[in-house]
């Protein structure tokens, strides 16, 4: 066995780049199996760095302190793609870092990971580049309205995403974004919303969670759940999308793809995660395996768990709206049989941030879905 293939035993330190509720996630799974977790981000009492053994806040820049992290772990993973390539760079002369540089530099800008899969032939929603005024008229020319302008780089839940209806306001959403890089796509009237969440070991193989249903609300992701209904042929196809797209990217640990189902039956990539995603969460209660615990044995170079759902589920994200009126009423959860309760320890929960989860097991994804609607609305009872 070379060297490389050798697996990263508990015990060893894994550190993560970035420091939210995915590292903090991902840290519980790893401490669990008796791992150690070092996190490295710029900021301190952070979601991750509460259950990690050491919390490092420095910034991605200073690359003296990237390599002095990346001397302390066996392996390097990350909770965020817009990791710094420069930070990847030197963890990696220290640490294997997984997944890959590539597969980071791709995913964290949209216009690369769009080009990335039309030039291997993967389906995805059609997208014009838009770097200037002028191309604001050729791209609106060109794709057609209604359209979506998103922004090339470090765009997550709906943030720097406009939906234009004409020329004028493709104008202006450009303007208003500071005329940086960005794509303007257009917009599917989709039949559903769905992700898949799948891994990749290192010596190839290849475990996935199914279809997850994704709603959102205002562009955020609101609700997953599974399973989701749909046609054989539709899920015999996602995965062999999925599975040529983990090998394209030679992908070491977990990912996920979000698509589009449209209305007659077509199914378009919207965008690609390199990383644990919020719509696996419900794998921590539903399934023999979570999402988190799957990173760490890719990245570590174990044999991948069994992805088998143990029960229908539903997730339901808790937004920081829901403190309005203060502390959210957990008691009152918490009465809820099957109802799991998930909070990221975040400080300040402002509207529209991700603070926590619900997760409800039951015996169809429908009724999973009630009883997280019913657990989240007692919430904010008081
Ligand atoms: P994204 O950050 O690209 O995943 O977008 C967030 C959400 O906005 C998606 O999950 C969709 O609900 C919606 N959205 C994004 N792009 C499109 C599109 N091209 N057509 C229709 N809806 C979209």
């Amino acid at each position: 066995m070379s060297q490389s293939f050798r697996p990263i035993l508990p015990g060893a330190v894994v550190g993560v780049l970035g420091s939210g509720q995915l590292g903090r996630m991902f840290a519980i799974a790893a401490r669990q199996m008796g791992y150690r977790v070092h996190t490295f981000s710029p900021e301190s009492d952070t979601p991750t760095g509460q259950v990690a053994d050491v919390e490092i806040a420095a910034s991605y820049q200073d690359l003296d302190a990237v390599q002095k992290f990346a001397q302390n772990v066996q392996v390097v993973t990350f909770e965020f793609e817009n990791v710094p390539a420069a930070a990847v760079e030197i963890a990696a002369q220290f640490a294997p870092v997984r997944p890959g540089r590539a597969v980071l530099h791709t995913t964290q800008h949209r216009l690369r990971e769009k080009s990335f899969l039309v030039a291997n032939g993967f389906p995805t929603t059609g997208f014009k580049p838009v770097r200037s005024l002028a191309e604001v008229r050729s791209a609106v020319e060109h794709i057609g309205c209604p359209a979506i302008m998103k922004t090339a780089g470090s765009g997550y839940d709906g943030k720097g995403q406009t939906k234009i209806s004409d020329l004028t306001s493709g104008e202006k959403a450009f303007v208003a974004a500071g005329e940086q890089e960005m794509i303007l796509e257009s917009f599917v009237d989709f039949e559903l919303e769905f992700s898949i969440v799948a891994a990749r070991g290192l010596d190839g193989s290849f475990a996935h969670w199914g279809i997850i249903e994704n709603r959102h609300r205002h562009h955020i992701l609101d609700m997953s759940i599974t399973p989701a209904t749909v046609s054989e042929e539709v899920f015999g196809k996602v995965i062999e999308i999925t599975k040529a797209l983990v090998d394209a990217f030679d992908f070491v640990g977990v990912l996920c793809i979000e698509f589009f189902l449209t209305r007659d039956e077509r199914i378009l990539i919207n965008e690609v995660a390199p990383r644990p995603h919020n719509s696996g969460h419900l794998t921590i209660n539903a399934s023999r395996t979570s999402q988190f615990e799957q990173q760490l044995r890719a990245v570590c170079g174990l044999p991948l768990g069994s992805t088998e759902f143990v029960s229908a589920a539903a997730m339901g994200n808790l937004l920081g709206d829901l403190w309005q009126e203060g502390e959210p009423n957990w008691a009152a959860v918490c009465a809820c049989p099957d109802v799991k309760l998930h909070l990221y320890g975040k400080i300040e929960p402002r509207p529209k941030r991700k603070m926590g989860h619900l997760t409800a097991l039951a015996d169809s994804a429908e009724a999973a879905v009630r009883h997280v609607e019913y657990a989240r609305e007692q919430a904010g009872k008081k």
